[in-house]
Order: C-alpha cells, then structure tokens, then sequence
C-alpha cells in the first residue's frame, strides 16, 4: 500500500502545478482567462466601434475591462487578478487634478 503509494508520487509529474505556471506567464489580461468568443448572433463591437468582451460563464459583454471585472466579481465571485497599478495611479492622481480644478472654480464663482 504505501510503496505504491509512494511510486506514483516520484514518477508522475506534477501536471497541476505546471499548468498554473504557464498560466502566470502570460503577460495579457488576466481577464482574458474569464472572456469567451462571441457568438454568430452577437455583436462584435458595441455603438462606438469599440471590441466587446464576452463573458465566459454566461451572455453578459461590455467593452469595458473594468465592467467586466465587476460582473465577474459580483455575479461569478471571481476576483481578476489586476496588475495595472500605474495606470490607476495616474487616474487618481488626474482625478485629483480635476478636483483641484472643480474647487477652484467654485471658489471663483462664490466670489
Ligand atoms: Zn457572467
């Protein structure tokens, strides 16, 4: 029982952990894993000419990644893993922008 046991552990390679390497190699969005191909009777691109992506676990598409990761997160509980932290520094830090400028005006107007 226990030499065969220990047998299959030496020869069989680990497929489990090797997929989950290969899968951190892709340099994509993550979500992508989480997207499907569109079907014949759905659009491709949404009003503005922009790509649409398609959930993979049922019909709900938006152009928008960030869209996308919400649905998944609220109705699949699937948490995209996101590696854009430059980018929504920028966004803050332009959001900041827009803030000081909204304050700026208000100050003027109240004057
Ligand atoms: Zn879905």
């Amino acid at each position: 029982m226990t030499s065969e046991l220990d047998s299959s552990i030496a020869s069989g390679p680990n497929l489990s952990v090797e997929s989950l390497t290969t899968k951190n190699r892709k340099k994509t969005s993550p979500i992508v894993n989480f997207t499907r191909v569109r079907e014949e009777h759905e659009l491709e691109k949404d009003k503005n000419g922009r790509l649409l992506f398609y959930c993979s676990s049922c019909s709900y598409s938006s152009s928008v990644t960030t869209n996308i990761r919400a649905h998944l997160k609220s109705k699949h509980e699937i948490d995209v893993e996101t590696r854009q932290n430059r980018t929504k520094h920028e966004a803050q830090n332009r959001l900041i922008e827009y803030w000081n400028q909204a304050m700026e005006d208000n100050e003027i107007d109240e004057i």
